[in-house]
């Protein structure tokens, strides 16, 4: 078929498998992509006609007002992406100035990089090897051994920085054990700020996901479940700390007339009407999008069920994912395996990736605190992202 040295049959099998569900005809397969129909053209269209593109506008009121209704919060503050969901948080509740934050090193680097932005220092911890999502044991040893209790903050020891919130992110959808992680933030008296770009949709029994702390951030961005092109929001119940999102994300100015007051040095992070109003059709099909996405996870699962090499990433045990991402494991690291697999995936039109590379392992996070990270790592080497748009259901066999 092509010049690529005969791959092994570890490699060719996962070939197989996914050929057995998705017909190479339709290839190629990207990891993820957005699905735009009449709806979305008919809603832009319509904030094109209204003339209102930018930050004025009906469609982000009423995006807002279906994204909290969508993840059953009081209120949704839409912003131009993840990232600065993120960044806002941490600075609307005074987490900055060198404050550090734990989150885990097994994730997409906009989770460090909005803790950067914010002035505050990210602290890499490790991850579970199952659901992918922070270790809330291993975190509760880790700042048993690491934290000092003093003037009412949590301190690290080796630093002196005050440790100052926690960021859990939920790994392609899915959410690991949130309540355990609520019960150690409420020990050492640290707030979470969840990084819940990736699992809209998700649900699990023992804690409600979006509102495990104070604030939740979500992603638009084009690969996400729904997409707004590029974009983002913060969900919470504390309808205060909404209002206050909405001033400073649109530069802290003074509702007035004419004149240009701004009270504090604010942010230009309005959702633009423009993309709200495709989020707007994006979100009336949200629900089809999960049960589309559901039936392809579940072909997957049955499709790598038994096998002696690859594992699915299945839902953790009480919980409901999303199926953002599907991804299989190498039962065994095996660095050149993951490789050959790679190459002779893409050679057959299925665009699969690794997952992401630790944060700790880049060298703009290299020198950043950090626990040991044995699971982060391991499971770096044996992650592979497997093709998962919402309309791959309907290729499969
Ligand atoms: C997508 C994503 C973000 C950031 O979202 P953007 O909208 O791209 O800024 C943050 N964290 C994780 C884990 C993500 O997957």
């Amino acid at each position: 078929m092509n010049a690529i040295a005969q791959p092994s049959t570890a490699a060719s099998e996962i070939v197989e498998i996914l050929q057995s569900l998705l017909p190479p005809g339709h290839g190629p397969y990207q990891l993820h992509e957005p699905e735009l129909a009449a709806r979305e053209r008919e809603l832009v269209n319509q904030a094109m006609t209204d003339g209102f593109v930018s930050y004025a506008g009906r469609h982000v009121g009423l995006f807002e007002q279906a994204l909290a209704r969508a993840c059953g919060t009081r209120e949704a503050v839409a912003v131009v992406s993840g990232t600065a969901a993120l960044h806002v948080i941490l600075h609307a509740l005074g987490i900055g100035n060198g404050d550090e934050v734990l989150c885990p090193s097994l994730t997409f680097v906009a989770t460090a990089n909005a803790i950067v932005h914010a002035g505050a220092v990210p602290h890499f911890v490790d991850s579970h090897p199952d659901h992918l999502g922070l270790d809330s044991e291993r975190l509760r040893t880790y700042l048993g051994g690491i934290g000092a209790r003093e003037d009412g903050a949590l301190r690290n020891r080796r630093t002196g920085r005050r440790i100052a919130g926690i960021m859990p992110v939920h790994v392609f959808g899915h959410v690991g054990r949130p309540r355990e992680l609520c019960e150690v933030a409420a020990e050492f008296g640290l707030p979470i700020v969840e990084d819940a770009t990736e699992a809209l949709g998700s649900a699990s029994d023992s804690c409600a996901v979006m509102r495990m702390g104070v604030a939740a951030a979500l992603s638009f961005n084009g690969n996400k479940i729904v997409t707004t092109g590029g974009g983002g929001a913060i969900v919470t119940d504390d309808a205060e700390l909404a209002s206050r999102l909405r001033h400073v994300t649109t530069t802290a100015k003074r509702p007035h007339p004419w004149r240009f007051d701004h009270d504090e040095i604010g942010f230009n992070y309005r959702l633009p009407n423009l993309n709200a109003a495709l989020g707007l059709a994006q979100l009336e099909r949200l629900e089809d999008f999960l049960r589309r996405k559901r039936r392809l996870a579940l072909a997957y699962r049955d499709a790598f069920a038994r096998n002696g090499r690859w594992e699915f990433i299945d839902e953790p045990p009480g919980c409901r994912s999303n199926y953002w991402l599907n991804a299989v494991k190498a039962r065994a690291a095996d660095g050149a395996l993951l490789e050959e697999a790679f190459e002779s995936l893409h050679a057959a039109g299925y665009r699969c990736r690794p997952c992401w590379t630790p944060m700790h392992q880049l060298a703009i996070y290299a020198a950043h605190p950090r626990d040991a990270l044995p699971v982060a790592e391991d499971l770096a080497r044996r992650i592979i992202c497997l093709p998962s748009s919402p309309r791959l259901s309907e290729y499969l066999r």
